[in-house]
């Protein structure tokens, strides 16, 4: 097996599967995964795309998300704050953080998201907690009818 695994352009890899973003569930929208290093490592890599319109699941856990998006605009929330994000940009959701992505509406957004392999479940919102975040009107536009 080589130590390389070819680009294929179009935000696709050799032999890397565009898989589904989560298995089940119907708090998110339009997502795709791409596992890029797992497996036999401490840490995985994916790749993640949410087409245009799209969104992530609105969720918290203990392990750390490092992400770096490399494709097209959006915004996301990372605890109180909303971010604007750019090819490039750099995002990191520290532990127990509500945290969700968001597409621009007319162009999909795709990023790198860092992670440990043996990591906790992710949890959803309560009612309470939504309540809670929904206090923020700026924060409670943005997840409207996406929570
Ligand atoms: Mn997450």
């Amino acid at each position: 097996m080589s130590a390389r695994v070819r680009y294929r352009g179009g935000f696709r890899w050799d032999g890397v599967a565009v898989e589904g973003y989560k298995p089940e569930g119907s708090h998110f929208r339009d997502v795709s995964r791409q596992v890029l290093f797992g497996g036999e490592g401490p840490r995985e890599l994916r790749y993640f795309e949410v087409e245009p319109g799209g969104w992530t699941t609105l969720e918290r856990h203990q392990h750390v998300h490092e992400v770096m998006t490399l494709r097209g605009r959006g915004r996301a929330l990372v605890g109180e704050e909303i971010v604007e994000l750019c090819p490039y940009d750099l995002v990191r959701v520290p532990p127990m953080t509500w945290h969700q992505f968001h597409a621009g509406d007319d162009e999909p957004l795709g990023f790198l998201c860092l992670v440990d392999r043996e990591r906790d479940r992710p949890q959803r919102p309560s009612e309470a907690e939504l309540a809670d975040l929904q206090r923020n009107p700026a924060v409670a536009e943005l997840i409207r009818g996406r929570a």
